[in-house]
């Protein structure tokens, strides 16, 4: 799917407001400065996601703020194409709001299929960019987004566009959960989680430096204020350490199971 230009269309789809952030933050906002055309779609608006600070959001309301958030996000990278499909957030298993009806993990997967499949037509994307199996850490929207998405693009015939998967590697949560307990930080997770968080490490297709983009990645980042506890363990990191985290994104390039190999234009891009 070439465009005018060599100006790439991008589709980003993901489960939460702040899921673009951490993982592929950087490259959207070089995406962007390079003039190529991104939307970024979120499936659910995080409903039941944490409040940091509750003068900034209540339970009723949160779904509202973390939409403006991601806007705001959005904005600072020079997004101006943001869409919800409304979905309620999911939580995590066993809990009530897993069983919700309006949740996206009960909702028919062959109406959220139809649903990318409107983008995909409307939009014509020549990248679009997805959670990754494991769901990073296997929040059921994740995986449920990555399901959907995948599903979609292999049922469509003739040009399909590049499936990057948004890849957090076991070994970088293996030196986070090291590196935090060296320096007195309690992990957001168990030492026994480790094996069971994270993308393969053989997984990974595609590994971009974003350096020059950490700046605008972290400023990005910021727009998402209920998600970020400025006690919490990443709030207590040393700015030259979560410089360190931010520089480098991870992605795997899906090859179509009934399509042609494609190129990994991601790596060789710019
Ligand atoms: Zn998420």
């Amino acid at each position: 799917m070439t465009h005018d230009n060599n100006k790439l269309s991008v589709l980003c789809l993901f489960a939460h407001p702040d899921d673009e952030a951490f993982g592929s933050g950087g490259t959207i906002a070089e995406l962007v400065q390079n003039g190529h055309r991104v939307t970024m779609v979120c499936a659910t608006n995080g409903d039941v996601g944490e409040i940091s600070d509750p003068t900034l959001a209540t339970p009723e309301n949160l779904w509202q703020v973390r939409q403006g958030e991601l806007c705001s996000a959005m904005d600072v990278i020079g997004v101006a194409d943001v869409r919800f499909l409304n979905y309620r957030d999911s939580g995590m298993p066993g809990t009530p709001d897993n069983e919700n009806p309006a949740s996206l993990f009960q909702s028919d997967p062959a109406k959220v299929e139809a649903q990318v499949k409107d983008l995909i037509d409307e939009l014509r994307p020549d990248l679009l960019f997805t959670h990754d199996p494991t769901g990073g850490y296997g929040h059921p929207d994740h995986v449920t987004v990555h399901e959907r998405v995948t599903a979609t693009v292999e049922s469509m015939d003739g040009d399909r566009p590049h499936l990057y998967y948004v890849c957090f590697p076991q070994k970088n949560f293996r030196t986070l959960w090291q590196d935090m307990t060296d320096n007195g930080i309690t992990p957001p997770f168990a030492k026994e989680m480790l094996d069971e968080i994270g993308s393969p490490d053989d997984y990974v297709t595609t590994v971009r430096d974003l350096g020059d983009y950490v700046k605008i990645k972290k400023e990005s980042l910021r727009c998402h204020q209920t998600q970020l506890d400025p006690n919490g363990p990443f709030g207590q990191m040393a700015p030259e350490w979560i410089n360190n985290w931010m520089s480098t994104e991870y992605f795997y390039l899906k090859q179509p199971d009934n399509g042609p190999a494609q190129e990994d234009i991601l790596a060789s891009l710019f």
